[in-house]
């Protein structure tokens, strides 16, 4: 049961809450949401980080193979608790359904490993998520995301009874449909008022009205190292092979993962339908240009690339650089 909407300019009492849970994709938006926290002087007792897989760990299809250990990192960096959560074969796998229920959620738990659903109508996928703001065709973001960080809420009796905030990082300047999203709501899962499971949860948006060079410099005053993608030219950190891609990044994708290029290309051609109306991926790689930082550093690939995390999260706000990409080209979800 959905609460009462609250008044539109509504903020939260941070101090009310038992806890916070920060849903990060390892990205400068929910990297901002945290260290707003921290400056507004919440306990940190009461944080906890929490990120979706994409992959479902299974094989490497869609994202940043390092984004799991990089959040891992900036998780202990800053002494707060992780708990990880998948949708079972993540992308893949949910792009693959046929005449199959979706599959089942597993997440992190201060107890241990826990499952939830998988027991649904049966269904029939076989195509990539359409670029659409609508995320009923668009369904990457429910399924692997959403829906995801939903039942970590719903399947733990831990949160019932308690005042819990999700705070997420999207941004006003992002998207018109995002723009659109409220900066404090009651959340999805909150069941304020009810008989059974009853918990009070709001959704807060802190950084929404922030713009990008807010962000960066928040990132930069800090001295924190942001995701190497940054480095390697994209402006934001979403799936590495997002839906959304500009034709430069598909053309970078081509250039430092062409198996997992070649595999997405295979399944447009499988399909008969591409992920971009237009154009296939290899022709909007023909069309692009690789970012000349994902040429000039190889290091920075292979770390990109790679499943661990070896460097500093937290560093001195004089040695900090800014990313190549921090001010790029837009492009990722809407
Ligand atoms: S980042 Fe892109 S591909 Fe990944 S879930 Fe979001 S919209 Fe889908």
């Amino acid at each position: 049961m959905r609460g009462p909407s609250l008044p539109p300019r509504a903020k939260p009492d941070l101090a009310s809450y038992d806890t916070i849970l920060i849903f990060t994709s390892g990205g400068k938006d929910s990297l901002c949401c945290l260290l707003h926290l921290l400056e507004r002087g919440v306990d940190r007792r009461r944080i906890e980080l929490h990120h979706h897989e994409v992959d479902g760990r299974g094989a490497w299809f869609m994202d940043w193979p390092v984004t799991g250990a990089y959040v891992a990192a900036t998780a202990a960096a800053f002494g707060l608790p992780l708990y990880r959560s998948w949708r079972v074969g993540g992308f893949e796998r949910e792009m693959l359904r046929r005449d199959a229920a979706t599959a089942p959620v597993l997440f992190e738990t201060p107890l241990g490993l826990a499952q939830a659903g998988g027991a649904g109508r049966l269904g029939t996928r076989l195509a990539f998520p359409q670029i659409s703001a609508d995320p009923s065709v668009r369904w990457c973001s429910p399924a692997l995301k959403i829906d995801v960080g939903a039942a970590v809420i719903r399947n733990q009796d831990r949160f019932l009874g308690q005042r819990l905030l999700v705070v997420t990082g999207e941004r006003a300047e992002e998207s018109p449909a995002r723009a659109r999203y409220a900066t404090f709501e009651p959340h999805g899962t909150d069941t304020r008022g009810g008989r059974r499971r009853p918990r009070h949860v709001d959704h807060w948006r802190p950084v929404h009205g922030w713009s990008t060079a807010c962000v960066w410099d928040t990132v930069g005053r800090h001295g924190v190292r942001p995701h190497p993608a940054y480095e390697l030219g994209w402006a934001r950190l979403s799936c590495m092979s997002c839906i959304f891609g500009t034709a430069a990044q598909w053309a970078t994708i081509r250039l430092i993962a062409p198996e997992v290029f070649e595999r997405i290309a295979r399944y447009e051609e499988l399909f008969g339908r591409t992920i971009q109306r237009a154009r296939s991926i290899r022709d909007l790689a023909a069309l692009g240009r690789p970012y000349q930082a994902a040429i000039d550093n190889p290091g920075l690939v292979a770390l990109a690339l790679g499943d661990s995390w070896p460097l500093p999260i937290r560093g001195s706000p004089e040695d900090w650089v800014m990313p190549a990409g921090a001010f790029a080209e837009r492009s990722g979800p809407t």
